[in-house]
């Protein structure tokens, strides 16, 4: 491979794994609880989240971007929870807020994941799979195939059926060195695009990304609905730890 070469792997990366937990969305500025402050157990959804990370012995520290506003009001939830977090002030996008994220990961750091606020559910293993991918090829992700019958919308009926062979529903974390990851967020950013998640601007400039087996457990909680279930899960999830 030659130096010109984005997956070139010549330069040694530190071993220090730093999480970015992205969760500067605008809730709770314009009033509504965002989803990551709503309770599960008894506890906000970010700090459940952040719990799983803290506990893992693969990772050495978690970085926070939240909104200005809310910056001290998280520092003291966090700290309330015993969770040692950096806390950072976000960007007016997810990505912009990861981007921010990035600047922030401690001294030492050659490996980020980026996981979201909204999936509690995250088991170690998962982590544990996503450190080691990252360790062997450079970036990786979490994904589970697609199990659903795909099909398009056409107005109130259905369109097109579309083949779900070969199909992926993302997950978190998603993960990579970390001079891949800052290459490819200034490249978006010197483009001017926009990615739903790090898979999408790694490729785009260049670096390959490998799969890691998901786990359906591994909710984001997005509809209201998704409640009921989560409570209910969390509750079987203590029972069988407690
Ligand atoms: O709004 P959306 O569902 O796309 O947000 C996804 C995640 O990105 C949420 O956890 C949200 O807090 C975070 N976010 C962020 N900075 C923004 C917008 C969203 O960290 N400016």
């Amino acid at each position: 491979m030659g130096d010109d070469d984005p997956t070139s792997r010549a330069s040694p990366v530190p071993d220090r794994v730093a999480v970015i937990v992205p969760a500067a969305g605008a809730g709770t500025r314009m009033g509504g609880l965002p989803k990551q402050f709503r309770l599960l157990g008894g506890a906000p959804v970010l700090v459940r989240t952040l719990e799983a990370f803290a506990a893992h012995p693969a990772i050495d520290a978690l970085v926070v971007p939240v909104p200005a506003a809310e910056q001290r009001a998280a520092e003291a939830m966090l700290s309330a929870y015993g969770l040692a977090a950096h806390v950072v002030v976000g960007g007016a996008t997810r990505q912009a807020s990861v981007g921010e994220g990035l600047k922030a990961v401690p001294e030492g750091t050659g490996i980020v994941l980026v996981h979201d606020a909204a999936r509690p559910f995250v088991v170690a293993d998962r982590i544990a799979a996503v450190v080691a991918a990252v360790r062997a090829h450079g970036a990786a992700a979490l994904a589970v195939p697609v199990a659903d019958t795909l099909r398009r919308g056409r107005g109130e009926t259905f369109g097109e059926t579309v083949s779900r062979e070969g199909l992926y529903a993302m997950q978190t974390p998603q993960g990579a060195r970390l001079d891949w990851l800052r290459a490819a967020h200034a490249a978006a950013e010197a483009d001017g695009t926009t990615g739903t998640d790090e898979v999408e601007l790694l490729q785009r400039a260049g670096y390959p990304v490998q799969v890691v087996e998901g786990d359906p457990r591994n909710l984001k909680l997005t509809r209201p609905a998704d409640w009921a279930l989560a409570e209910a899960l969390w509750e079987r999830r203590a029972q069988r730890e407690g």
